[in-house]
């Protein structure tokens, strides 16, 4: 039988109760691990390593998880910039101190990932990320075009052409890209 420490530690740290009773967690080890402080309560229901990253702990206090810009980068896919604030994505919506909050659901999909970045960011620095998700087969283009509304066709078709083996990286499209949106 895995450990409440093992299974917290294969999802990052962090875990519900539902979370470590669905991995086979009996409610009891859960408690005992409480009890000989391997595990603490950091919100109720809601359990963490003692050396859990501190902003997955932050998020989870809340019932947050990584979102947007943050969940892209810890994805490891292209980022422009570090943003000044976590990014969080939360059921509930409400404010969480200190970071910016998308209400969705949790965890975010790739491809949740990806269309808040689409919104939330400058325009490029959305498309890098969406960009590279793409190139790293995270998600499917026809899939992110469906899903996204706000990329109408006109401006999809400039952003990745439908057709060509290599399409011309996203920094040599860009130019044309800010005309077509200023037309
Ligand atoms: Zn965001």
């Amino acid at each position: 039988m895995r450990t409440v420490t093992d299974v917290l530690a294969a999802m990052g740290g962090v875990g519900s109760t539902s979370n470590l009773r669905q991995a086979g967690v009996p409610r009891g080890s859960i408690e005992a691990g409480v009890l000989d402080a391997s595990v603490q309560r950091i919100a109720r229901g809601v359990y963490a390593l003692p050396d859990a990253d501190p902003l997955l702990v932050h998020a989870a206090r809340h019932h947050a998880v990584p979102a947007c810009v943050t969940a892209a980068a810890a994805a490891g896919l292209w980022v422009v910039s570090t943003p000044d604030v976590p990014h969080l994505a939360a059921r509930h919506g409400r404010r969480i101190p200190g970071c910016v909050v998308h209400r969705g659901s949790v965890p975010p999909t790739y491809l949740d990932v990806v269309c808040q970045a689409l919104r939330c960011l400058p325009p490029l620095d959305g498309l890098v990320v969406a960009e590279s998700a793409v190139k790293k087969g995270l998600i499917q283009l026809p899939v992110l075009r469906e899903r996204f509304p706000a990329c109408g066709k006109s401006q999809s078709s400039a952003w990745w052409p439908e057709s060509g083996p290599n399409p011309a990286p996203l920094s040599r499209r860009w130019p044309a890209i800010c005309w077509k949106r200023r037309a």
